[in-house]
């Protein structure tokens, strides 16, 4: 059950949403008990991660309602209107219905909300990895940078919930991907700075120079236009997918930036005049789409030729973080040697997947 060392200390206890000593203590129930109730007993067992520093590699065993983690009373209650609509949107999906783009948008900000907590619960409970001091909290990073969901069919006999990719060392380095796989969908979630920007004609930076792992941006241009496939990896097709580009705040005191967000082709897709966020885009069978916020985000039919074992939609994020890694190699060469190890620790998980 609990391993009372894995939890947090009071001296580090932060709240998760907005890092601060909580105030008036609460505990935020990372994923929420809507979805826990949603895919199986609440009070069952999840085997969460495994001990590293043990040779044996002991399985942690938590009950789905322990994983909670401090928050503010405030801070919890900001959120529980979003809770409470993504209930509503996920039983939507899982019924074969389809969310309007507004809808989307919102789904975008709970799986932003959720990824950055599991980041920072599973940090807490995993000391003894090679862990990061966290640099944001979930308040800092909702809504903040390009963001994507490609949705995809689960084996239909299946009911219950899988975080993966969510726990694991690479995880810790990068919180920028993960799966949520809820029933009969698997949800697969990214988002980092520029992700999208410059594929979809959003500005983006033509210099990127790395030091002491930080990349520094300079330069600003903007295509204006469209370039298919959007993300440079080939992901397998999707049900649906949604790519949403997020302007960069810290940009906007950059002249060339700020121009480029004023020409027509970006301004003309944002959601609204000052919003940050591009519309809800689509690429699949009717071609590149902006969808206004009311409009229906329609389903692709995936060709049975193209429909792939729900393994296979597992194991292309760990191919993906290969690719990534790889990319990160490059940029930081003097960190190649830990790059490696999360390759290697990387290729292990993959090989789990088959088991899911
Ligand atoms: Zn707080």
């Amino acid at each position: 059950m609990v391993d009372a060392d894995a939890l947090p200390t009071q001296s580090e206890k932060k709240c998760i949403f907005c890092g601060k000593p909580p105030k008036s203590k609460n505990k935020e129930h990372v994923v929420p008990k809507w979805l826990i109730g949603l895919t199986g007993d609440p009070k069952r067992i999840w085997h969460l991660g495994v001990e590293t520093s043990d040779p044996n590699r002991k399985l942690r065993q938590f009950s789905a309602q322990q994983f909670q983690f401090p928050a503010c009373t405030e801070c919890n209650e900001r959120y529980s209107d979003l809770e409470g609509r993504t209930k509503g949107f996920m039983v939507r999906l899982l019924e074969g219905g389809d969310l309007k783009a507004s809808e989307w948008d919102d789904l975008l900000d709970w799986f932003d909300k959720v990824r950055v907590g599991l980041w920072l619960g599973n940090m807490l409970l995993n000391k003894d990895w090679p862990t990061p001091t966290p640099n944001f909290h979930i308040d800092e990073r909702i809504g903040k940078k390009d963001r994507c969901l490609l949705v995809y069919p689960n084996r239909p006999e299946f009911r219950g919930l899988v975080m993966s990719g969510a726990s694991d060392p690479v995880f810790m380095h990068k919180p920028s991907s993960f799966i949520l796989a809820v029933n009969g969908l698997i949800f697969l979630n990214l988002s980092s700075e520029f992700l999208l920007s410059k594929n979809m004609g959003f500005p983006f930076p033509n210099e990127v120079s790395y030091r002491d792992e930080r990349a520094y941006i300079e330069n600003f241009s903007a295509e204006s236009e469209m370039k298919t496939p959007v993300l440079d990896f080939p992901f397998h097709k999707p049900q649906v997918g949604v790519f949403q580009a997020i302007l960069i705040e810290a940009a906007m005191n950059d002249e060339k930036y700020a121009a480029l967000v004023e020409s027509e082709y970006a301004a003309s897709r944002m959601i609204g005049r000052h919003s940050m966020k591009s519309r809800i885009c689509t690429f699949e069978d009717v071609g590149v789409k902006f969808h206004a916020p009311e409009e229906i985000v329609e389903k692709s039919n995936i060709p049975k030729n193209d429909l792939r074992p729900s393994s296979d939609y597992y194991a292309q994020l760990y191919h993906y973080r290969q690719y990534d890694l790889d990319v990160a190699k490059t940029h930081f060469p003097g960190n190649t040697k830990f790059l490696e190890f999360l390759k290697q620790y990387n290729l292990g998980a993959l090989e789990q997947v088959g088991e899911l």
